[in-house]
């Protein structure tokens, strides 16, 4: 299938052109034609799919015929980084059409929204709160809105969206197209679905499935040595842009100022940041300032670097959906990409979750040479060392018979507290750990060596919590 089949305005094609798009992805294949059609529709398609096209391609050529200087096409992003997202791509694909996006999230001042809205604009990419701040002080109106665009629905509602999502419905007219876009669809979001979606379409794409281009692995490890291996890790792979996730707004902070003491560029992305730190840090991770970006997962919610070579797991995610999208940053289009994660001993639950919704077994590494039972850094009062704890209390020097699965982080059955058993110097040339697919051991991967430039950060909070708990408010207004 070519995008010439979708007999699109010239000036929609000339956008694709300029996107380098040959030809549509799955989802923009399966949704587009019901969208031009001006049908409701569900896409189950998780970040990577090339989803944000599917509608954005049929917004801008119904947006090309009709008045301009109305907004008529909304769309409600849960985070600031995937409506900056969204709005970059709807404004390149849409360059040839004039027709006009702006972006409404908090953090930024509202004056020059004000003025943006009020310059005219027919396409509004916005997030719930702020939204609605601008709606109750009368900035915009929405009655002339034909097209309603929910992205990443599930997200919305795990950060809490949803009651302000029915809010927003009351300013929009009842006569409309919806589309909602979602990676999974939890109770609430079906529920939302059939409130507001009229006879929908449902397409769906790699539900659940990591694009098949990445290799998953896994490194168990204790929590006390996550750090080191992280180090290890880095410094014989061959990476190129590295995603690091951690749990908590503490624990980025303090991983990315660890990664830049190693001598690695590394920036924290997480929501104690100004906006401008946040975008500072996307923009020098996407322009290779900083090879390295540990983030939560709230705050890399949206983020679109296509090179992303790895994504690290310096903690494991909550739930398997979380994975899936923190995975699903990398092997983005076809590339592929390399998904590890440091999984400890009180993590066993969760890798058979994740195993289970892939349903496949994911492979076990150790990294040869390691010193798997290093003893823990000194307690320093106050907590110093916390990054290095696991999210249970246990003793930091626990026998590693209890990993994940039953299995000792040794791929060759030797006790993998026993580095001697291991190849000493496995950086050149491959490594007993190494699989065929993939080269953890790789020679090349030394720090970039770059100064470490800007990575400052606001202060962290006392508690740090920054994940997507259930229902969490994320500071998005
Ligand atoms: P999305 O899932 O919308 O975040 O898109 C993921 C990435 O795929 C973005 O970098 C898009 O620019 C890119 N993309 C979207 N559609 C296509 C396509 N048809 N061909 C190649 N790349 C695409």
């Amino acid at each position: 299938m070519s995008f010439s089949s979708f007999n699109l305005h010239p000036q929609v094609a000339a956008g694709i052109l300029a996107s380098g798009y040959d030809e549509p992805t799955p989802i923009q294949q399966q949704a587009m034609p019901a969208v031009l059609a001006g049908r409701d529709v569900i896409g189950l398609a998780q970040t990577g799919t090339g989803k944000t096209a599917a509608f954005g391609l049929p917004i801008l050529q119904r947006l090309l015929s009709g008045p301009r200087g109305q907004v008529r096409a909304l769309i409600i992003a849960p985070t600031r980084e995937l409506a900056e997202q969204i709005h970059t791509a709807i404004s390149e694909l849409g360059r040839q059409t004039r027709l006009r996006s702006v972006t409404l999230y908090g953090g930024v001042g509202l004056p020059g929204q004000i003025q943006k809205l009020r310059a005219g604009a027919e396409i509004v990419v916005a997030c719930p709160g702020r939204l609605l701040d601008h709606l109750g002080q009368g900035n915009l109106t929405l009655k002339h809105l034909e097209v309603l665009v929910l992205d990443e629905a599930d997200r919305m509602f795990d950060m809490g969206f949803l009651p302000d999502i029915r809010r927003l419905l009351r300013y929009v007219p009842a006569r409309r197209q919806t589309l909602l876009f979602s990676a999974t669809m939890p109770d609430d979001v079906g529920k939302l679905a059939r409130e507001i979606l009229t006879n929908p379409v449902t397409v769906q794409v790699n539900h659940l499935q990591p694009l098949t281009t990445i290799t998953h692995a896994l490194y168990p490890v204790n929590g006390h040595l996550k750090t080191p291996l992280l180090l290890a890790l880095l410094a014989r792979t061959d990476t190129n842009s590295v995603l690091v996730f951690a749990r908590t707004k503490h624990r980025a902070k303090k991983v990315a100022e660890q990664l830049k003491n190693a001598g690695y560029s590394a920036a924290s992305l997480q929501g104690n940041l100004s906006q401008n730190r946040r975008m500072q840090a996307m923009a020098g991770f996407r322009d290779g300032s900083y090879q390295i970006l540990v983030a939560t997962d709230i705050a890399a919610r949206g983020i679109d670097v296509t090179q992303i070579s790895h994504v690290i797991n310096y903690d494991i995610p909550d739930t398997p959906e979380a994975y899936t999208h923190r995975i699903g940053r990398t092997g983005r289009m076809e590339r592929t990409g390399d998904a590890f994660t440091l999984v400890t001993p009180e993590d066993r639950d969760m890798v058979r979750a994740i195993e289970r919704a892939m349903n496949t077994a994911l492979e076990r590494r150790t990294l040869a040479g390691f010193d798997y039972n290093a003893a823990a850094p000194a307690i320093s009062k106050g907590g110093q060392n916390r990054p290095y704890e696991s999210r249970a209390p246990r003793s930091p020097q626990r026998s590693p018979s209890s990993y994940p699965a039953g299995r000792r982080p040794s791929s060759n059955g030797a006790p993998s507290h026993a580095p001697s058993h291991a190849p000493a110097a496995p950086h050149s040339n491959g490594s007993a750990s190494r699989s065929p697919s993939h080269n953890p051991a790789g020679s090349h991967g030394t720090p970039s060596g770059r100064p470490a430039a800007n990575g400052h950060h606001a202060p962290a909070s006392a508690h740090a919590a920054a994940q997507p708990g259930p229902r969490r408010r994320s500071g998005s207004r």
